[in-house]
């Protein structure tokens, strides 16, 4: 006999760590206690040297899905006390403050057999759930996390929940939501005005999908709108009745094989599917004709997450759209008495249910990268899990930039990002914000030393952080935005620095009060220099060139000297750009994709912010062509002129769109690899991190990582974060910790 002390590091609380390690310290036949700690978990355990290391052994791959085991370090050879069973050992003040707050799980396998199990007590119970599955951070109200802070709370547990509750050797140990058919919630079926209909709510439901009808569906982070995925006229119909721009809809497959009818699936992509984590995942469709539910090649496919969307798949329903119901960039509708009153005329019928949702968050999308998640979103299933990044000290709130507003509290080395919850362009976005940095503060038990935000002076997140930080006393930093691009993907990759950062995006505000998004910058988290960038664009109309992308169409062509007859309004524009009447120079990448799906004819104007990136990517065909440019000057200059040149003459000759759109991309990966390389030559650095918006195309991050490479770089990119402004947040506070160091 003898004793050994084991400290495991990582993120091991609050993920249902401490009943794990009692059932298996029972099942090697040892005795000891377990604490928390700052950073993780201690133990002191006795028995046989054999059976003490083979628990050790053990630990990594039997720990809860949650778990994250970084280092597990072993004292063996202590003397043993005589220890009898497994004591938890409890320290209420450290366990709030470290107790980290659960993402909402999807439903697990045994779940999912007990639901469709005829003999068992929660057959068809529709909110049923364990210790590795069901809601979490879209039901807590506050900390700590038990039941009466949680929508549950309204809900006390019937004597067969309790018993469930209360037995460590049960899989529903300490499940703050579990729940039965005798105690738990509800769902129910409201008409197009509001009235309950009567008999089963879920066979209703389904009945109602299948006669074409579109429903309102309330699931984990909010409602979605459902209708039959196949039935292009209900899909039209619903984008007419959404009022909404031509952005993809979602939809969720009964299963992997019903994914597969419609898309290419690879074995990493279903493991992606199938995780707990369950995102909207990024498929190849089979039919690259048009679809009313999107405009490019992929298609967003998610799996039923909750039981309630188990059960309304059934045996017989394959796809459904699962679209966020949602008006014009207003944050998800969430509420039982919201649904009803925006979505009237939207939806034919409510499949709602009374466990209220506390916190929306919307799915998350992501695609398959090198066996890992490579985020556009990360939200639900992901959030609030937070990011860890050794060494940091916490105690900062960064406050993200504009679209795709985010923000990101840091405590100590955990940083928790949340993500983006629309543009905060317009008041109830910007509320949500706020209250939502308030929850964070409560839920984390943090109150930041110091604010980060975006340089933009019209950011609404500026704003909000130069406010508070004078209301407050708190310290105010002003980050540039494709700097904050840079620590993000840095840091999200573990770099120190210095790099060299290729960040495109379509817009940030420049140190010189321009607008940048085409840049090579060079530095670490205390400083940058701007090495490179796009030779400016004039954007006729200021805004209005971002919608209406002919007019930067129009300008690439009168640039490069290119005949501009036949662009609509020419003379127009031409008098703008003469007069340099409200024509601001923009160097923004997303501009230059803009302009060129313009010269192609790919699209005059467009209704959301990166469409004609999005497709021109789609219009995409087999080409290994180059066109010429020019990089000259400090900051190197890419001058675009020639490659327009050349795009237009294979315009003129009858070359395809998609054969020229390939040869445009082509162009800007060589062009970021000289640049890159040129910037390495200089200052002989090899890391380059890929970060900015522009870094959600395919076509570019399957071929200038290993164009880097080609180049004796060393390519990074984004891991655990988006790319997008979502994920600039982390950045922000990377950059916050190293203020002080000069
Ligand atoms: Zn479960
Ligand atoms: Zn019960």
């Amino acid at each position: 006999m003898e004793a050994v002390h084991i400290k495991i590091h990582g993120i091991v609380q609050g993920v249902g760590f401490r009943p794990f390690m009692h059932r298996l310290v029972r099942c090697y036949g040892l005795a000891g206690a377990i604490r928390n700690t700052s950073s993780g978990v201690e133990l002191e355990l006795e028995g046989e040297r054999e059976a003490l290391e083979a628990f050790v052994q053990a630990l990594p791959e039997r720990a809860p899905r949650l778990a994250l085991i970084e280092k597990i370090e072993t004292e063996y050879g202590l003397p043993p006390l005589g220890r009898q069973g497994f004591q938890i050992l409890q320290s209420h003040r450290e366990e709030k403050r470290n107790t980290l707050v659960s993402p909402d799980l999807g439903i697990c396998e045994d779940c999912r057999r007990e639901l469709l199990d005829p003999g068992d007590r929660r057959y068809r119970y529709p909110f049923i759930n364990c210790t590795n599955c069901g809601p979490r951070f879209t039901i807590i109200k506050d900390l700590p996390y038990d039941r009466p802070l949680t929508s549950m709370g309204r809900f006390p547990m019937c004597p067969d929940c309790e018993r469930e509750y209360h037995d460590i050797e049960n899989r529903r140990y300490h499940a703050q939501p579990d729940a039965c058919p005798v105690c738990g919630p509800k769902v129910c079926f409201l008409d197009g005005e509001g009235r309950e209909l009567p008999g089963d709510p879920i066979e209703t439901a389904r009945a109602w999908l299948k006669e074409g009808k579109i429903l309102a569906v309330k699931g984990l982070g909010g409602v979605h709108l459902a209708c039959l995925a196949q039935r292009e006229d209900l899909v039209r119909e619903l984008r007419r009745r959404k009022e909404r721009d031509e952005k993809p809809f979602a939809i969720m497959c009964r299963d992997v094989q019903a994914a597969e009818a419609l898309c290419y699936v690879s074995p990493k992509e279903r493991e992606l599917l199938e995780s707990f984590h369950k995102p909207i995942v990024l498929l190849r469709r089979r039919d690259r004709g048009p679809s009313p539910l999107t405009e490019n090649g992929w298609l967003g496919v998610m799996l039923p997450y909750t039981p309630l969307h188990v059960l309304l798949f059934g045996e017989d329903l394959e796809a459904l759209v699962m679209t966020s119901a949602n008006l014009s960039d207003t944050p998800i509708v969430y509420q039982n008495g919201e649904a009803l009153e925006r979505l009237r005329g939207i939806a034919d019928g409510f499949l709602l249910h009374d466990r209220d949702i506390q916190t929306r968050c919307d799915d998350s999308l992501c695609w398959e990268r090198g066996g890992k998640e490579y985020f556009v979103r990360r939200s639900r299933g992901y959030v609030p899990f937070p990011v860890r990044v050794p060494g940091s000290h916490g105690g900062i709130l960064a406050c993200g930039a504009e679209q795709k507003a985010s923000f990101c509290l840091s405590r100590g080395e955990y940083l928790f990002p949340r993500p983006h919850i629309g543009g905060l362009k317009n008041a109830e976005t910007l509320a949500h914000y706020e209250q939502q940095i308030a929850h964070f503060e409560r839920l984390f038990d943090t109150r930041p030393q110091l604010l980060v935000c975006d340089r933009h002076p019209d950011y609404l997140s500026t704003a909000y952080a130069l406010q508070r930080g004078e209301k407050e006393g708190i310290e105010v930093l002003q980050v540039q935005h494709h700097h904050a691009h840079m620590a993000s993907c840095m840091a999200d990759n573990g770099l120190a620095g210095p790099v060299i950062g290729l960040i495109w995006d379509g817009v940030g505000y420049g140190e010189d009060g321009g607008a940048w998004g085409g840049e090579c910058l060079v530095g670490d988290y205390r400083s940058f220099r701007r090495f490179g960038s796009l030779r400016p664009i004039p954007l006729i109309g200021g805004d209005r060139a971002v919608k209406e992308i002919s007019r930067v169409g129009f300008a690439l062509l009168q640039d490069a000297g290119c005949d501009t007859r036949g662009v609509q309004n020419a003379p127009f524009f031409e008098t703008m750009l003469r007069q340099g009447l409200n024509c601001p120079p923009s160097s923004g990448m997303g501009r230059l994709f803009d302009g060129a799906a313009a010269i192609l004819g790919i699209r005059e104007s467009v209704s959301y912010e990166g469409q004609g990136a999005v497709l021109l990517e789609a219009a995409a065909e087999e080409d290994e062509g180059v066109y010429p440019f020019c990089l000259a000057g400090s900051p190197l200059c890419f001058d675009w002129r020639d490659m327009i040149r050349a795009m237009v003459k294979d315009r003129d000759a009858g070359l395809s769109a998609g054969r020229i759109a390939s040869r445009f991309m082509n162009t800007l990966v060589q062009m970021a690899a000289e640049t890159a390389l040129a910037a390495s030559r200089e200052t002989g650095i090899r890391d380059v991190v890929l970060s900015g918006g522009s870094f959600q195309n395919q076509y570019l991050l399957d071929r200038l990582p290993g164009a880097l490479e080609q180049a004796g770089l060393r390519p990074w990119t984004h891991q655990r974060v988006s790319c997008n402004d979502e994920g600039l947040s982390l950045g922000q506070v990377m950059i916050g910790e190293h203020r002080f160091e000069v």
